[in-house]
């Protein structure tokens, strides 16, 4: 059974027994631009301890350096882009240090600039993404478009997150891709959010695009590089060497069970779940010990709230 953060003694006790701190960023930091309580109190107390703290976002619209404008923009201070890990970044990564795809490919995207501007901090050129006219094209579908018929050689990989502009020419085009070669491009997701909140609702997140694709080519993804995938636990634990980071002193905080909760578990680390995003206290009582969380709270504030108390 989680034990709930709610007295000083208790927050004393986990400042004590962790060294370092894994947040999910949305539903734990921040809703969408708001900022939640505490939270810059609670980042420089963690700091002023000599914590490590590390941001690992399944947002894959975003690259690490737009986080690091989020993060200044809310007035969150001193954070370095080596604390921050996205899918989009740990997609690049997987893309290039497992598969070792050559440079010399094309990446085939469905999904925004994050994973483009990534991808070519690493030297890879992109097709898809936001090509404008695939946007002004899938206004308007034919399918008779040039590029149906026409795919390109040189792609050697498909990566597929979220999309604000999804229309049923890149839809068509993704899958093409997954089917060429006898299915055998790589087929890459960035994170499996079946949906993600915004302004108090829920919208249609990467997951949910990710399945129409795999449904439509009968192919399931080759990774899926986000939480709760441990390939993100590596980047993180590789880009860290120095630290020699070690599962039983980290705590995992984030507001999902199947992406964050599952994503420090089956790394070894202890988890801490926040109300302030997709669960409520009522579902994480009814867990079993397997899937419980360590730990739950109202808020991550509470860490500095109750420390001060
Ligand atoms: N995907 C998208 C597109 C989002 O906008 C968000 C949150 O803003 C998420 C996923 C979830 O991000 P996080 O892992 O930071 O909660
Ligand atoms: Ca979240």
């Amino acid at each position: 059974m989680s034990v709930k953060l709610d007295s000083s003694d208790k927050i004393h006790q986990v400042l004590d027994d962790y060294d370092y701190f894994l947040f999910d960023c949305d539903g734990v930091l921040w809703l969408g631009d708001h900022l939640l309580p505490s939270v810059v109190e609670t980042i420089q107390l963690l700091k002023s301890l000599n914590k490590q703290c590390i941001f690992v976002t399944n947002n894959s619209t975003k690259s690490r350096q737009d986080y690091l404008k989020k993060f200044a923009k809310l007035g969150i201070d001193g954070i370095s882009k080596d604390e921050v890990f996205g899918s989009s970044y740990a997609s690049a990564i997987y893309i290039d240090k497992i598969l070792k795809l050559s440079k010399e490919k094309k990446i085939w995207i469905l999904g925004e600039e994050g994973i483009e501007q990534e991808l070519h901090e690493l030297g890879y050129k992109t097709i898809g993404g936001t090509d404008k006219k695939l946007i002004e094209d899938g206004v308007k579908f034919s399918p008779d478009h040039e590029l149906l018929s026409n795919l390109d050689e040189k792609v050697g990989c498909v990566i597929v997150g979220l999309t604000f502009n999804l229309n049923y020419l890149k839809l068509s085009l993704t899958m093409q891709y997954l089917l060429k070669d006898n299915k055998s491009l790589p087929f890459i997701a960035t994170n499996i959010d079946s949906t993600f909140p915004s302004k108090g609702k829920l919208l249609i997140g990467a997951g949910s695009i990710i399945e129409t694709v795999s449904f439509a080519s009968g192919r399931q993804p080759d990774a899926v590089c986000g939480k709760p995938n441990q390939s993100m636990m590596n980047s993180i634990k590789a880009d860290h060497e120095s630290l020699q980071l070690n599962p039983k002193r980290g705590l995992m905080i984030g507001d999902r069970l199947n992406t964050d909760m599952k994503f420090g578990r089956d790394g070894g680390l202890d988890t801490l779940l926040v109300l302030t995003g997709i669960e409520t206290e009522e579902n994480v009582l009814k867990l079993n010990d397997g899937n419980a969380p360590t730990y739950y709270a109202n808020k991550i504030g509470d860490l500095f709230e109750y420390h001060n108390k």
